[in-house]
Parts: structure tokens; sequence; C-alpha cells
């Protein structure tokens, strides 16, 4: 298993280089070299903010197309709520399901169900474990990367129960075979993603050795597929819903905190919000909260890169969606207990280290500093790294030199300018004889004001580029 495996990739083919990506990356992960992006594999979280910013498509996703689905001599879908909130006027989820199963599934197993056993766990976790407080959920995948790499003493706050998707999976796997006495290798479990972030989860799970999700579908390719189906439904359905309210709030930010029934949460969307919370929390500001909800997108799962509808609208149509319903509909039970937590931890993965020891990332950080003072501070971008000490940071891992930096070449070719025509005064004045040499020395000082509007060319014209 490639724990840096990453369902966001970048086609440098259509990559133009216009360091748009760089500076929206919330871990720094994207470098422009060579006029091309790059993502360093151990920084990327999969948040898919690059492909939200990118204007030339040269990031997407990867998923499972579906015709997988045919590998599988019986294949169960495991709907999302935010599924439910892509369609308008959706009074009923037996709607979407019932056309999941016209689309070619033999049955569905809502993730919102497995949400509210994860629901249930986490208040039962919640009042066992109170000198863990606050404690962080760990439903988004790109949060628990970005905990992972980033804020190992937050690792202890981390709810060490499985996300509701596993949860679906394994129980919806248990289930057909059951009921089908097909083997398990003849199942295929499909999950409907709303992000790249849960692709990335089904082939490196934190928490888990491996997934019981054989495939991850994009909810934008499923969605003209089901829209045909709800209509052929029609008021013609039967009733296979398996949550309420709890379950179906999940899909948007703050929905997870609601299942828990108290008012002592915080609950923050967006990863530049999420990455703020937790450097807070580990400067302990939060003493009286018991719970963290975190997600990476904005507005929670309705706002993911693979859905299609506006995030704010599909929150709206979720609350629609959960008036009629029951508060709950599924509970705990002895074959759920056995499947919620985590069967593995979650490591710390050093990756933004410096050096391979306390020695070496001490005096490495010394370096960075005194480069940081030599670099103009203007975080332009125009390096390739997003910051100034981002690239004092590639320079002193040897990914990078000074002279990257536009600024500080120039500055350098000024110096030097100088220095040769001061040299020239000199021999002007003290050297008759020295008119040979005067010459030279006037053509290096062409050259150097050569390179220097050289260089002010380039800048223009990757301005204009951008
Ligand atoms: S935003 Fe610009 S630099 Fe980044 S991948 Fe897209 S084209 Fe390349
Ligand atoms: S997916 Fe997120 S973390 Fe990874 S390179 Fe893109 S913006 Fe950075």
């Amino acid at each position: 298993m490639d724990k840096f495996y990453h369902s966001v990739r970048l086609d440098p083919n259509l990559c133009k280089g216009c360091i748009n990506c760089i500076k929206r990356c919330p871990t720094e992960a994207i470098r422009v070299r060579n006029k091309k992006a790059q993502i360093n594999s151990k920084f990327c979280i999969d948040c898919g903010e690059c492909i939200r910013v990118c204007p030339h498509h040269a990031k997407y996703a990867i998923y499972d197309k579906l015709e997988e689905m045919r590998k599988y001599e019986y294949t169960v879908a495991l709907p999302p709520p935010s599924l439910y909130s892509q369609f308008n006027n959706l009074d009923d989820v037996n709607i979407v399901l019932n056309a999941l199963i016209l689309m070619g599934f033999d049955d569905v197993f809502e993730v919102s169900a497995a949400a509210e056993l994860v629901s249930e766990a986490t208040r039962t976790y919640l009042a066992e474990h109170k000198d863990q407080l606050p404690i962080i959920s760990t439903a988004c995948p790109s949060v628990v990367r970005l905990i992972r790499v980033r804020f190992p003493n937050l690792i202890p706050h981390m709810l060490p129960l499985n996300p509701p998707i596993e949860i679906a999976a394994k129980l919806a796997a248990v289930k057909a075979m059951k009921k089908t006495g097909l083997p398990r290798e003849k199942i295929g479990i499909f999950f409907i993603s709303p992000c790249p972030s849960k692709v990335t989860y089904v082939k490196v799970p934190l928490g888990n050795e491996t997934s019981q999700v054989d495939g991850v579908l994009a909810i934008k390719d499923v969605y003209p597929q089901l829209l045909s189906r709800m209509n052929a439904v029609g008021n013609d359905y039967v009733d296979i819903a398996t949550s309420g309210k709890i379950g179906i709030s999940w899909g948007r930010s703050g929905g997870e905190s609601s299942g828990l029934l108290s008012e002592n949460y915080l609950a923050a969307d967006g990863i530049e919000n999420v990455i703020r919370v937790l450097e807070d929390l580990e400067d302990q500001k939060f003493t009286n909260l018991e719970f963290i909800e975190l997600n990476a997108c904005n507005g929670g799962c309705v706002g993911g890169i693979l859905t299609v509808e506006n995030p704010y609208v599909a929150e709206t149509k979720l609350k629609r969606l959960r008036r009629y319903m029951p508060v709950a509909r599924a509970h705990m039970n002895h074959e759920a207990e056995g499947v919620i937590p985590w069967t593995t931890g979650v490591q710390y993965e050093p990756v933004f280290r410096l050096g391979n020891t306390m020695m070496e990332s001490f005096s490495r950080l010394n370096q960075v500093e005194r480069l940081c003072k030599k670099l103009p501070g203007l975080d332009c971008g125009s390096c390739g790294a997003p910051t100034c000490k981002a690239l004092a940071e590639d320079i002193v891992r040897g990914n990078a030199k000074e002279t990257d930096c536009v600024y500080y070449l120039r500055e350098n070719l000024h110096n030097l300018s100088e220095e040769v025509s001061i040299l020239a005064d000199d021999l002007a004045d003290g050297d008759k004889g020295g008119k040979e040499t005067l010459r030279i020395l006037k053509e290096y000082i062409q050259r150097i004001s050569d390179e220097m509007s050289l260089l002010d060319r380039q800048e223009k014209e990757d301005t204009q580029e951008e």
C-alpha cells in the first residue's frame, strides 16, 4: 500500500505554469518548475483545492467509471447524503434509492444510516473519554491526512471511529453475502463520492488496514443517470430508506455535530478555516469544547468538487428534505458495534521536517531564517514556490537555488554591475595604459545590463500570460 497514494493528479500537457494553484494549496505541496506544476505527494492531502482553482483544467481527480460495476455478480450502491442534495424538489430519498436500483444496482445501503450509528457511538465515546476532550471528527479524510502530517500533537484527540462510508461498506458486504450466498469477491460495494478525498481514503484508509469499498463513483457521473430513472420511478416506489434527520444532516457542515445532541461543539468548513481551528486547538484555545467537526470542503460534503450543485443551494435542499423525517432510523446493534472502531491507529508522518535528526532540522531552520532575511519577503510566487519561506525551505532541502528568485537575481546583478563599474573607474584613473582592460570591463557591464533587461522582459511576459 502506497501511504502517499493520491486521487488528485496533474496533466502536465495542460499546465501553463500560471502559478494560480501554488497559492491556494493549504499544505504548500505545489511548485512550478520549468513552467510546469509539480505536486509533492508527501505534502498533498487530496483536498481538491487545486482542481477548483486551475483555470486550465490541468488538475483532475481519478475515480472509477460506471463500467466497473460489470465486474461483479451483485452490486450495492452506498449513496451519501450529499447525493440527495443535488436534486430539485426531492421530497423523499426513496425516489433516489429506487432509481439506483433501476440503474442496475442490486441493493442500496445508505451512508446516512451508518452515520446515525457513528453519531450514537460518538455520544458514548465522548461520555467515556472526558480526559481527551475536545474530540476531533475523523469523517473527512483530508482533515485526517492534514492532522497526520502537520498537527501530530492533536492525534490523541482524533475520534478513533470509522467514517460512515466504511461502516456502510462493512455492513452492506455482510448483508449481501448473507442474502446471496456469494463469496465476497463476487460482490461489488460502490460508494458514490462527492470528493476525491474519499477516493484516496478507499485506497489508503487511515485507521484501517483495508477498506471494504470496492469502487468509488463520482456524484457528477451518477447524477445524469439517476435523473432519467427518477422520472421513471414516479410515485411507484418501495420504502427502502433506513435513515432519518440525524443521518441526512451529515451531508453539510455542522450536521455531524447536531447528531451529538449537545451544544458544546465547533464546526468549521473550508480547508483554510480548518487549518486556523487546528492551529488554535494546538494553542489550547478551546478548553471548554467537547467536539470539533471539520470539513475540508466549503459547506461540508455538499461542497465537494465531484458534485454538480452549488454547495449553498445543496445545503438548503438537504434542510428541506429533512422536514418530514423521523429523528433517526438506524440504531446500534451487536453487528454494528463490531465494525465501528478503527482497527489501526493513525501515525504521525513528519514530512515537513527539514532534517533527519533534531540537530539537522535545527541547523536547517537557522539556514531558512537567514535566507528569509535575504529574500524580498514579497511572496510573489514568481520563483514557483508559494512564499519566500517555502523557497528558502526548498533551497535548504536542495530542491531550489537562491537565483530562482528574480528579485534576488536582479539585486545580485545590480551589485555586480556597480562593483565592475567602480573597478573600471579605478582602472581609468590609475592605469592610462589599461584601455583594453577598460573596454572589456565595459563590455561586462553591458552584458549585465542586457541580462537585467531580459529579466524584466520575462517578468512582463509572465504577467501577460497570467
Ligand atoms: S493553476 Fe496554473 S500552474 Fe497550477 S496546474 Fe493549473 S495551469 Fe498549472
Ligand atoms: S489536492 Fe489540495 S493538498 Fe493536494 S496539491 Fe491540490 S491543493 Fe494541495
